[in-house]
């Protein structure tokens, strides 16, 4: 019936969604269509919908031991997370582990809906330090608020609009145009500007919870050297910038203050 959106519904719905320019964590001024209570909101219906696709293949949570080193290292980065930027308390927060043996991704939707993929804790022999570098890398995006960034970009160009209106009339499929977009976003590359505001948050918080910062760099060089073997959706999404491995090495010796507290 709805095959194409009419154009003054999507204007309204822009419209309804837009907020003043916003300022993040880090201290940068953001454009943004979508608020962030906004996105934290469609994340929820886009983080069921996403998960329900692997669950049906039977592939969530499938290693009882691997689930359970996972949410031992998130938990602690959570608690520091919390304590970086207290309106994250009320967030509900979540993680998965996706049975993908040759998928190299992570990714954590607005709201602290996170989910690693097999391939990258397997195909890289990712430590516990590396693991938390990662997700701290993956939560600080959440924290700085990139997700609503890229919704953003996800509504401006179409892309929402189209994965909105191919589920229509799909019982399985996304139930908004916002949740669409929600589900878009995590495909999306992030801004070299918004991957060193994550690397920065993302090390902090890992150092804060005991895991070392030098894992941040470790986990970096391990990404370059398995691209080529394919699925490194990772490296597509969180494009490097370019002084990327001497910025964390900057940053290390403050980290290890941080981390030596918590040890
Ligand atoms: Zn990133």
């Amino acid at each position: 019936m709805m095959k194409n959106l009419p154009k003054i519904f999507i204007s309204l719905f822009l419209i309804t969604l837009i907020s003043a320019c916003a300022t993040n964590l880090a201290g940068r001024r953001q454009v943004i269509l979508v608020s962030e209570d906004s996105a934290i909101d469609a994340s929820k219906q886009a983080y069921i919908t996403t998960l329900d696709a692997y669950d049906k293949k039977g592939q969530l949570d499938k290693d009882p031991a691997m689930v359970k080193r996972v949410n031992q290292i998130t938990a602690k980065l959570i608690k520091q997370a919390m304590i970086l930027r207290p309106a994250s308390q009320n967030w509900e927060w979540s993680v998965k582990v996706i049975d993908e043996p040759e998928t190299i991704n992570a990714w954590c939707m607005a709201g602290g809906k996170m989910a690693i993929y097999t391939g990258l804790i397997n195909k890289l022999s990712a430590t516990d330090d590396e693991i938390a570098q990662v997700m701290g890398h993956e939560i600080s995006h959440a924290l700085a608020n990139h997700t609503a960034e890229r919704m953003s970009v996800a509504m401006a160009s179409d892309m929402a609009v189209k994965l909105y209106n191919s589920t229509i009339g799909d019982a399985t499929g996304t139930t908004s145009l916002a949740s669409a977009a929600a589900q878009v976003a995590i495909t999306l590359p992030n801004s070299r500007a918004s991957e060193s505001e994550a690397d920065e948050i993302g090390i902090e918080i890992a150092a804060k919870a005991g895991y070392n910062p030098n894992a941040a760099v470790t986990l970096w060089q391990k990404m370059a050297q398995a691209s080529g073997s394919g699925g490194l959706e990772f490296l597509s999404t969180h494009p490097a910038p370019g002084n990327r491995e001497k910025a964390l090495n900057n940053l290390i010796p403050k980290m290890m203050k941080f981390y030596q507290a918590a040890r």
